[in-house]
């Protein structure tokens, strides 16, 4: 069996081969070179507002995800390079977090407010919940994005 068809372009792509004129300059531990973008100060707050919702970071135009949850590769706008942010567990942790602070002090209001049936009451937060914290994660990771690329954090 032969598999020369392959057509995947997910392939570890070498990262773009920036070299310093210093070779002492370079990094000692292998870590990515990030001398070369390290100018200029980049405002966090625009940043994570623009990540909220769900635009570049950096042209604050372009779409940061490609579906749901996806992070692009690269803004195609302004072809900032987005495909190394990674949020991992915060965005979750902050969905929970706000849904939970929203959430649980409504339920004890409505119920002492109002006594309604259990079945009525567990129907509308639940719905609630889950719309709630499906609204909020994809832009609270578009803002940990914002924030990371603001940082220059390139992930974890
Ligand atoms: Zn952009």
């Amino acid at each position: 069996m032969q598999d020369t068809t392959t057509t995947r372009e997910d392939a570890a792509e070498p990262p773009s081969d920036v070299r310093t004129t210093d070779p002492a300059a370079a990094p000692l531990d292998g870590a990515p070179d990030t001398s070369a973008d390290a100018g200029e100060e980049r405002d966090a707050w625009p940043a994570v507002w623009r990540g909220f919702r769900g635009r570049c970071p950096n042209c604050g135009s372009g779409p940061l995800l490609r579906s749901y949850l996806k992070v692009r590769d690269h803004c195609p706008v302004c072809r900032q390079e987005l495909h190394h942010n990674r949020a991992d567990d915060g965005p979750a942790y902050l969905t929970i977090l706000i849904v939970g602070h929203i959430m649980a002090p409504a339920l004890h209001i409505v119920f002492v407010t109002w006594r309604p049936e259990p079945l009525i009451l567990i129907t509308i937060f639940s719905i609630g919940c889950i719309g709630l914290s499906l609204y909020l994660l994809p832009r609270l990771k578009g803002a940990i994005v914002g924030f990371q690329w603001a940082r220059r954090m390139y992930g974890f």
